[in-house]
C-alpha cells in the first residue's frame, strides 16, 4: 500500500513540475490585455483586444500549438419593438484574472449592456471551460440574438491529416454505427444535434452526445475535443478549410431567428462549453476527460459513497403490474442475491400527473414496501415522470383541464385527448409557476415515500412551446409546426432553442433544490432511454439511463459509445429477460450490463438455482473487484463496436491499483478463439491473468507480449462471454533495472 501511495506521490510530483517548465516559454503574455489559464493538460492564451476578446492559442503538453485564426464575433445589436439596435463593444480594462479564472469585460454605452467572456480552470488536468454573461444594465427589456458559445478557425496546414470522433447518443437504441469517425478533408461538413428529443421525425437525424474531438490519425494521436455542458437544443458545426478547422458550438440558431429576452437588470449566459487537448487517441481523450467529469460535474458526495454505482433490481420485468405483493416477493430474491437497491419502476401510481400510491395495487401506500427494501439493506428507489400532466381529478393530481396548468403545457391538446399508461403531456418547465410545482412535487415525492433514488422519465426539457406568456420567446403563429411522436407533442418553431434554455434552466434548479433538501439523494436521469446523455444533465445527476433498448447487444453498444466521454459508473444499462439455454449465455446476459452501472430488469424468482447461484457470485465480484475499477480505473475500448456477430471486449486497468480487468464478449458467430491486444499495461511488468470462468488456465504474461500478441480468449459456444482479471506482479520485472521500469511506468501510465 505504502509503495503504491509514493508512486502517486511521485506522480503528481513530476504532472506539476511538467506544467511548470512546459507552460513557460510556450506562452509569452504580452500585455495587460493577454492571460493564460492552464491545466496539466490544456493551456489557453487568451487576448482582450479593444472591441473583441480572442482565443489565441490551444496548447497541450509537447504539441504545436493550435493558433486561432479569428477574434470572438460578439453580439452586432439588440432588438427593441422589432428595431435592431447596433451595439458598440468597448473593453473596460477591468480583467479579472486569477490562477484558475480569466474574465474580460465589455460594455456597450447605448444600449446599456455589458459581456464577460469567462475562462475557468476548475480542475488541476482536463480541459478549461468557457462562457459568456451578456448583462442587461438598462432600465428597459431587449431582445438578444442567438450566439454560439464558443467558435474556433484554427490553422491547419493543408496536407495535416485529421480524424473527427463524435458519438451517439443510446437514445430509444444504439444506432448502426454509434461512435463515427471519419476523415476530415478540406470541403468537410458536419453538424450534430442534441436535444432531449432524439426521435426521428421531421427529417432529425440520430442525435449525438454534444461532443466531437478532431485529432491526427498518425504518431501520437494527438488533438483537441470540446463538449457543451448543456440538456437544451445545442449544435456542434465542424467544418474544414484549406487554411483551417472551423469548429461552432453552442445553442442551436435554427429554426432562426432565435432570440432570448433580456429583462432590465436580467441576464442571458451562453451554455458552458469544455475545451481540452490530448493525446492518445480516442481512450488518451477519454481517459483525461473521465475524470474531469467525475471531479467537476459530478457530485462529490455521490462519488464518496463506496457503494456506488450500485447493483440495482428493477420491477419493469413485470411492467405496469407490480404490486405491493409482487414488489416484497422481488424485494426478498433480490436482497438474497446481493442488489443494493430495489428499483420501482412505472406503475405504482394512481396515473399519469397523480403521483400518489395506486391503492388498488398498494392498499398500505409504499410504506410497507419502501420499508421491506430497507429491513433488507436495500436502497429504494422510485421511477417518477413528474414533468408530465394528465386527467385525473383527484387531490394532488396535475390535471391539464385546470386553466392554471393548461397554461403551463407545452401546446393544447385535443378535447378527447387521453394519457398513455404513463406518458402525459409535457408542461414548460421555464414557466415558473410549473417550474415551483415541479420542484414542490420532487420534494413531496422524495420525503412522503422515504426515496433514496428519484428516477425522472419523460420530457422534462421542453423544445419548443406554443404559449405567448412564458418567460421564452413567444411563438412565431405562422412557423409553429406540431407533430406527434410516442405521444408526445414535439413543438418546433423559432422558438424551440429559447424554450429550451428557459427549460433547462428550470430543470437543473429543480434538481439541485432536490439535492440540497435530501442529502445522499441519487437521481437517476431518463428521458425515454438515453436521450439526456450530455454533460449538463451529468452536472445535475448521478446517472443515466443510456438507452431504452435492454438486449445484449444493444446494452454493450451504448456503453461502448457513451463510454468514451462519461464515467462509466455514470452509464446504466437495464438487463432485460433473454432466452438464456445455457449459464453462459446467462452470464453473457448479466456481463452485457456489468459494465458499468447495472439494472437488472427482472423477476430474479423466475431464476433457476444455477442461475441464482451464477449471479450471486457475478453481483459479488461486481462489488468487490469490478466497482472500484468502474470508478477510477482506465478505459480502453480493445475492440470495433460490438456487432452481436464477432468477439467484443473493452479493457479497465487501473494504474495505481495495479490491476484490471478484460469483459470479453463472443459472438452469435465469429471464431472461438480470439486475441485481444491490451493496451496501458507495461511493457516490462508481468500480469498474472485469472479467467473468472476456467476458459483457459490461468497464466502470467509480459506486459510486451499482452500489448503486442495480445490476450488470448478461447469460448467454444456463441453468445457467451470471460471475465479476465489482470493483475500486476509487483517485484517481478521482466527487463532492465527497477528504477528504469519505474521511469518508463511513469511515462506510460500519463495521459501524454
Ligand atoms: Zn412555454
Amino acid at each position: 500500500m505504502k509503495a503504491v501511495q509514493a508512486v502517486a506521490a511521485s506522480r503528481r510530483g513530476v504532472r506539476l513540475l511538467l506544467l511548470a517548465c512546459w507552460l513557460a516559454p510556450a506562452f509569452p503574455v504580452r500585455s495587460q490585455t493577454e492571460a493564460k489559464l492552464a491545466t496539466a493538460d490544456t493551456a489557453v492564451l487568451l487576448a482582450a483586444a479593444e472591441r473583441a476578446p480572442k482565443l489565441v492559442l490551444l496548447s497541450g503538453h509537447g504539441q504545436t500549438p493550435w493558433r486561432n485564426q479569428t477574434g470572438e464575433i460578439l453580439p452586432a445589436y439588440v432588438e427593441r419593438n422589432g428595431e435592431r439596435l447596433p451595439l458598440a463593444w468597448r473593453l473596460l480594462h477591468k480583467n479579472l484574472v486569477t490562477p484558475n479564472r480569466v474574465s474580460f469585460i465589455y460594455e456597450s454605452q447605448q444600449p446599456h449592456l455589458s459581456l464577460e467572456w469567462i475562462w475557468e480552470a476548475r480542475a488541476k488536468s482536463g480541459p478549461v471551460e468557457h462562457r459568456i454573461v451578456i448583462r442587461n444594465l438598462s432600465g428597459v427589456e431587449y431582445w438578444l440574438p442567438m450566439m454560439d458559445s464558443l467558435r474556433v478557425d484554427l490553422q491547419v496546414r493543408a496536407a495535416t491529416i485529421l480524424r473527427h470522433l463524435y458519438i451517439d447518443k443510446g437514445a430509444g437504441g444504439p444506432t448502426a454505427i454509434g461512435t463515427h469517425l471519419q476523415d476530415i478533408a478540406p470541403g468537410y461538413n458536419w453538424t450534430g444535434w442534441s436535444t432531449t428529443f432524439a426521435h426521428p421525425v421531421a427529417g432529425m437525424p440520430a442525435e449525438i452526445i454534444p461532443w466531437e474531438a478532431v485529432f491526427s490519425p498518425v504518431g501520437e494521436q494527438a488533438g483537441w475535443y470540446a463538449g457543451i455542458e448543456s440538456s437544451g437544443r445545442t449544435r456542434i458545426n465542424l467544418s474544414r478549410t484549406k487554411v483551417g478547422v472551423i469548429s461552432s458550438l453552442g445553442l442551436d440558431p435554427e429554426p432562426g431567428p432565435v432570440l432570448t429576452r433580456l429583462l432590465p437588470g436580467g441576464s442571458f449566459a451562453s451554455p458552458t462549453v469544455f475545451i481540452g487537448v490530448f493525446e492518445g487517441g480516442p481512450d488518451g481523450a477519454g481517459n483525461q476527460l473521465r475524470p474531469w467529469v467525475k471531479k467537476v460535474l459530478g457530485s462529490a458526495r455521490t462519488w464518496r459513497d463506496p457503494s456506488y454505482p450500485l447493483t440495482v433490481n428493477n420491477s419493469w420485468g413485470g411492467g405496469m403490474n407490480v404490486n405491493e405483493a409482487t414488489a416484497s416477493k422481488m424485494i426478498a430474491d433480490a436482497a438474497s442475491l446481493g442488489f443494493e437497491m430495489f428499483h420501482m419502476d412505472a406503475g405504482w401510481f394512481r396515473g399519469v400527473g397523480d403521483w400518489y400510491p395506486n391503492p388498488a395495487k398498494f392498499p398500505h401506500g409504499l410504506d410497507p414496501v419502501v420499508e421491506d427494501a430497507h429491513r433488507h439493506g436495500m436502497r429504494f428507489g422510485l421511477w417518477v415522470d413528474w414533468s408530465q400532466a394528465g386527467l385525473d381529478i383527484q387531490p394532488g393530481a396535475l390535471n391539464l383541464r385546470d386553466p392554471k396548468v393548461r397554461d403551463w403545457l407545452v401546446a393544447d391538446v385535443a378535447p378527447d385527448w387521453k394519457p398513455q399508461d404513463f406518458k402525459g403531456q409535457t408542461i414548460d418547465l421555464g414557466d415558473p409557476p410549473a417550474h415551483d410545482y415541479a420542484v414542490h412535487e420532487t420534494n413531496r415525492i422524495v420525503t412522503d415515500y422515504h426515496l433514496d433514488m428519484l428516477e425522472h422519465d419523460g420530457y422534462v426539457v421542453a423544445q419548443g412551446c406554443t404559449r405567448d406568456d412564458h418567460p421564452h420567446a413567444p411563438p412565431d403563429p405562422g412557423r409553429m409546426s406540431v407533430s406527434h411522436y410516442d405521444g408526445e407533442d414535439i413543438v418546433l418553431g423559432p422558438n424551440s432553442t429559447d424554450v429550451s434554455y428557459h427549460a433547462v434552466e428550470a430543470y437543473y434548479n429543480i434538481q439541485e433544490e432536490l439535492r440540497h433538501n435530501h442529502p445522499g439523494l441519487l437521481l437517476e436521469i431518463c428521458n425515454d432511454g438515453g436521450r439526456m446523455v450530455d454533460f449538463g444533465s451529468a452536472a445535475h445527476g448521478d446517472y443515466f439511463s443510456i438507452t431504452d433498448s435492454y438486449d445484449p447487444l444493444s446494452n454493450r453498444r451504448a456503453f461502448y459509445d457513451a463510454s468514451f466521454v462519461l464515467p462509466p459508473a455514470m452509464l446504466e444499462t437495464y438487463v432485460d429477460k433473454r432466452p438464456a439455454p445455457h449459464i453462459g449465455n446467462f452470464l453473457y446476459m448479466l456481463r452485457s450490463g456489468m459494465m458499468g452501472w447495472v439494472s437488472v430488469m427482472q423477476d430474479t424468482n423466475e431464476w433457476t438455482p444455477e442461475q441464482h447461484a451464477a449471479a450471486r457470485r457475478a453481483i459479488e465480484l461486481y462489488k468487490t473487484k469490478l466497482r472500484p475499477l468502474i470508478r477510477d480505473a482506465r478505459l480502453y475500448h480493445i475492440s470495433p463496436r460490438p456487432d452481436g456477430v464477432n468477439w467484443d471486449g473493452v479493457e479497465y486497468w487501473d494504474p495505481m491499483r495495479r490491476k484490471g480487468a478484460v469483459f470479453a464478449f463472443r459472438g452469435s458467430a465469429g471464431e472461438p478463439e480470439h486475441r485481444f491486444k491490451l493496451m496501458g499495461l507495461d511493457p516490462l511488468s508481468t500480469y498474472r491473468l485469472r479467467f473468472e470462468d476456467g476458459s483457459s488456465p490461468n497464466n502470467t504474461a509480459s506486459g510486451a507480449k499482452l500489448m503486442r500478441d495480445g490476450l488470448q480468449l478461447a469460448l467454444p459456444a456463441p453468445l457467451t462471454s470471460e471475465l479476465v482479471f489482470v493483475s500486476e506482479e509487483v517485484g517481478r520485472i521482466v527487463a532492465s533495472g527497477p528504477s528504469e521500469t519505474a521511469a518508463l511506468r511513469e511515462s506510460q501510465s500519463e495521459a501524454w
